[in-house]
């Protein structure tokens, strides 16, 4: 099949474009390299344009029959959302429509979008599964929350089937060391924690000890980037076998306070990481972890790298890398 990555120079589509081909799928990949990096884009053929310019994607849907279309560009940072929503509504909503339009112009099917647990704001309860209602409480949040809304308006007005997957904490890297995580600036926990391992950062700071958390610090549900993408996988599957519609929360159920994981960190990398006490990052929910009991049941997912070490382990191996090539 051929396969669509938006998005695919960046962390998650890099590593999916690798995995569909290591599957026997074609991919092109379109991104516009502002947040991704040429280098990440090992597997299929880089288009370097953006979904912000509907001229573009007219070129690249009129150039090539896709079987699937995955989405993964979008800004991520919460803390930027909210001192940037335009930015946020145009990149992760707007220029989404213009993605959809393009494929629903061209006759395109099968959309797989990247969403998250920012969806459910500070959900009343853990895990969450499907059932719990969405109530995202940033710009980031809502605009995928959007995005989400917009889909099922879309495939009742226009057929366009869709697979919506939220992800928890996306972490790890490709356990043979070509890709992984590199956001600059980073703001996720695991690779900063690590860049304090290995010297790159002095110390890494902890966002908030007085939460209503065993250890008073934030839990997350940290889920590997290759189970991940074994997720977007199953869920082209389900698409291309008529499968239907679906929107489905990843993670591994377990959930790991900054406390935790800055531990598991030391064990895997036998360093000395210095910690530095902060106050709270705003809009930071105590305890997110998934019930990924429907992705389990209806996709048959299930996580291969789901412990936290070998999460830690796999992107120990990438920040040792560093300088990447
Ligand atoms: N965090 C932290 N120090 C950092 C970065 C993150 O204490 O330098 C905490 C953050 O407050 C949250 C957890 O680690 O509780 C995971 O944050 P991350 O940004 O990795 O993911 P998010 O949960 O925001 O998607």
């Amino acid at each position: 099949m051929k396969v669509l990555v938006v998005g695919g120079a960046g962390y998650i589509g890099s590593h999916m474009s690798k995995c569909l081909v290591r599957n026997g799928h074609q991919v092109v990949v379109l991104d516009d390299l502002s947040t991704g990096y040429r280098s990440a884009v090992r597997y299929g053929a880089l288009i370097e344009g953006s979904i912000g310019n509907p001229d573009c994607l007219n070129r690249v849907f009129g150039e090539h029959a896709f079987d699937a279309v995955m989405h993964f560009a979008s800004f991520i940072q919460v803390g930027e959302s909210v001192r940037e929503p335009a930015r946020y509504y145009r990149n992760n909503l707007a220029n989404t429509q213009n993605l959809l339009d393009a494929m629903r112009e061209h006759g395109a099917g099968n959309f797989v979008f990247s969403s998250t647990a920012a969806i459910f704001g500070e959900p009343a309860q853990v895990p969450i599964d499907e059932g719990v209602p969405s109530a995202p409480i940033n710009p980031y949040g809502r605009s995928k929350w959007m995005v989400e809304q917009m889909l099922a308006d879309y495939e009742h007005a226009y057929g366009l089937q869709s697979v919506c997957l939220r992800y928890f904490n996306a972490a790890g890297a490709d356990p043979e060391g070509e890709l992984g995580e590199r956001h600059d600036p980073e703001t996720h926990l695991i690779p900063l924690v690590l860049q304090a391992a290995s010297g790159r950062r002095p110390a890494i700071s902890v966002f908030g000890t007085d939460y209503d958390t065993p250890d008073g610090t934030c839990i997350r549900d940290y889920v590997h980037v290759d189970d991940l993408c074994a997720a977007h996988l199953l869920a082209l599957q389900r698409l291309w076998q008529g499968g239907g519609s679906g929107r489905y929360n990843l993670g591994n159920g377990n959930g790991f306070s900054v406390r935790e994981v800055i531990d598991t960190a030391r064990r895997v990398t036998g360093r000395d990481i210095p910690l530095r006490f902060e106050p709270r990052r705003a809009g930071d929910p105590a305890r997110l972890v998934a019930d990924s009991g429907r992705a389990r049941r209806e996709l048959g997912w299930q996580p291969a790298r789901g412990d936290l070490e070998t999460i830690i382990a796999d992107a120990w191996r990438w920040e040792l890398a560093y300088p990447w090539r």
